[in-house]
């Protein structure tokens, strides 16, 4: 009895040692973080935005361009829900055309320059990570001809006992990933 345990354990730590060497090598040969420049103010609003809609979800579009090499991420411009915009604790509903309007907008007033790179919403009762949810919108959305955007941002705002905490997802093919947040000015 006492030798079968021992093989058993013995297996499982060899089984251990297998799955650590695997992880390790999916780390090294997976591609690096894509990094996300997000200007101050566009975070101070996002957060303040959830906090105004706190306990019911919001959120909105962003507005940006890609570096050449499709690594890093401007985001320029937020857009909120819009004036008709509906919520509830686990969803909302944008106010489509208004956004729209305020997409034509500032990509003119940009010199063609931000274009429509993802969304942004709060998780007023969740953690700063997308849901399966997420995941099929985004899927949508780089499936999407109009949308022109093949890898997705989403940004997510999530409350975190007093505090919100924020982070950015890009859309890989497959899923969200996890992207490097940076702010600048
Ligand atoms: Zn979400």
């Amino acid at each position: 009895m006492d030798n079968v345990r021992t093989k058993g354990a013995s297996e499982l730590s060899a089984l251990r040692r297998l799955i650590d060497l695997v992880r390790r090598w999916l780390t090294r040969t997976r591609k690096p973080d894509a990094v996300v420049w997000l200007p101050t103010s566009a975070r101070d609003k996002m957060v303040s935005l959830a906090r105004e809609n706190s306990p019911n979800e919001t959120g909105g579009v962003l507005l940006g361009y890609e570096s050449a090499d499709a690594a890093a991420v401007v985001i320029t411009d937020l857009v909120d829900a819009g004036p008709g915009a509906k919520r509830k604790p686990s969803e909302f509903l944008p106010d489509g055309y208004w956004q729209e309007q305020e997409i034509a907008r500032i990509y003119t007033e940009s010199g063609r320059r931000s274009t429509y790179l993802g969304d942004w919403h709060s998780h007023p009762a969740g953690v700063a990570a997308p849901s399966r949810k997420d995941d099929r919108t985004a899927q949508k959305i780089s499936a999407h001809v109009d949308a022109r955007a093949r890898s997705p941002l989403m940004v997510i705002v999530a409350k975190h006992r007093d505090t919100w905490r924020i982070a950015a997802y890009r859309f890989d093919g497959k899923r969200l990933r996890h992207a490097k947040l940076k702010l600048h000015a």
